[in-house]
């Protein structure tokens, strides 16, 4: 009985190609996510992917394969062999256990061994007959079913079972490449880095910290938000890139307009974002930008600020409502994370008025006022990556994570 886990690729049908690759790689990130269970085997067929419990719960098994991105879809199935008698004694013990006896039901049957000798609609009837005769109470309603028993007769044996677990979807971790995420500690940029990640994208966070202005608490935020994505994540590990802002958002503040204040510094950031980017062989930025947010994320501050950088961005939350970005929050786990109340290197220089349709030459006037492409050296050189692991927790107060190595 519910010795398996059948598990469905969803988007991945449609990309024909990379099939094969895709499929490695899902497979590859479920091994390597359940590798602390021992009992397991694993098969491959195709477009699915069978987990061989022996013994192992399956909820444990079912709370990791829900932060597998390319998982479409699993069940935890019961096996037996491909023939009538023993699905019908199968399909009666499983709806004893599961369902009980008054209830009404539907049977549903997929063959796709096409060497069965009945068609689907006959083994329905045949299954839903032997249950009528054996278990009392039962009930036929094929609109609205208590339950659906699902058949699937396949070369390698038949399967059996009654529940369905939508997994995350999108595409296998890492698949599509490699990006860069600006991270706040807000709401938004994780959002928008779980999205990507689903997506197929890996990502290298980077965040700017305005030291003393922001305290320790404030990165502790970061750190407990991307790790709260990284099971998600192709090798269930982050690195983020701390870069010192304090000095360029002084600059800023002391020699360009207040009303440009948020602009500058966010085509700054934007440059600094494009170096770490290409040294790392990213391909693109990520970043929490939702249109009309703010005043620096009107379409004509998004332009000005773009336009210093030569790369794509990409701003997977730019027209969602704040609620359903708040709804992903929440189900992912970040949003009590991020309403911690510490301040953000944004909200320290906040101007009064920040400008709604800032103008290029304005921007490129008042940063020609300092020389900020030695501040942004100096920043990049200053720059520390941690590596966040799943299993190490990282205590940004105690500066544990401090790492040695080579920055970029
Ligand atoms: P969030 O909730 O993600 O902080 P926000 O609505 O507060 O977003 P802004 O502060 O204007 O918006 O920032 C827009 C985007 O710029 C963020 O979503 C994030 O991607 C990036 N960003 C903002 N502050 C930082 C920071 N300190 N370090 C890295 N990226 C940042
Ligand atoms: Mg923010």
């Amino acid at each position: 009985m519910e010795d398996h886990i059948l598990i469905r690729y969803g988007e991945l049908s449609l990309k024909k190609t990379n099939r094969k690759q895709f499929v490695t790689k899902v497979t590859n990130h479920i091994k390597r996510s359940l590798s602390e269970y021992k009992n397991l085997e694993f098969e491959s067929r195709g477009m699915r992917f069978y987990v061989i419990l022996n013994n192992t719960p399956s909820n444990k098994v079912i709370e990791k394969l829900e932060k597998i991105p390319g998982v479409y879809s699993f069940s935890v199935v019961s096996r037996t062999a491909s023939n009538l008698d023993d699905i019908c004694k199968l399909a009666e013990e499983i709806v004893r256990k599961e369902i009980g006896t008054n209830a009404t039901f539907k049977v549903e049957t997929n063959r796709a061994d096409k060497t069965f000798p009945m068609v689907s609609l006959d083994i329905s009837k045949a299954v839903s007959r032997h249950l009528f005769i054996n278990i009392p109470g039962l009930k036929a309603d094929v609109h609205k079913p208590d339950f659906v028993l699902d058949i699937d007769v396949r070369n390698e044996g038949t399967f059996i079972y009654t529940k369905t677990y939508y997994g995350m979807g999108g595409l296998p971790a890492g698949c599509l490449g490699k990006t860069v995420l600006m991270v706040s500690g807000g709401i938004d940029s994780i959002v928008a880095g779980y999205l990507s990640i689903k997506k197929g994208m890996t990502v290298d966070a980077i965040h700017f910290e305005s030291y003393p202005y922001t305290s320790d608490l404030a990165l502790q935020k970061v750190v407990d938000l991307l790790e709260q994505i990284s099971p998600y994540a192709e090798y269930l590990n982050i690195n983020l890139f701390v870069v010192p802002f304090t000095n360029i958002q002084e600059a800023i503040y002391k020699h360009c307009r207040d009303d440009y204040g948020i602009t500058i510094m966010r085509r700054m950031m934007y440059r600094i974002a494009e170096r770490i980017a290409k040294a790392r062989g990213a391909l693109a930025i990520i970043n929490g930008e939702n249109i009309g947010q703010v005043a620096s994320q009107t379409l004509e501050s998004i332009s000005v600020i773009e336009n210093v950088v030569d790369i794509p961005v990409i701003r997977p939350l730019a027209i969602l409502d704040k609620k359903d970005i708040m709804d992903i929050s929440n189900q992912i786990g970040t949003y009590e994370i991020s309403i911690r109340p510490y301040e953000d290197c944004c909200t320290v220089f906040v101007p009064k008025h920040p400008v709604i349709k800032p103008l290029i030459s304005i921007a490129e006037k008042e940063e020609s006022k300092f020389e900020y492409a030695p501040l942004l050296e100096e920043a990049i050189a200053n720059t520390k990556r941690l590596v966040l692991h799943k299993d190490k927790h990282y205590d940004a107060i105690k500066k544990e994570f401090v790492s040695e190595d080579d920055l970029i």
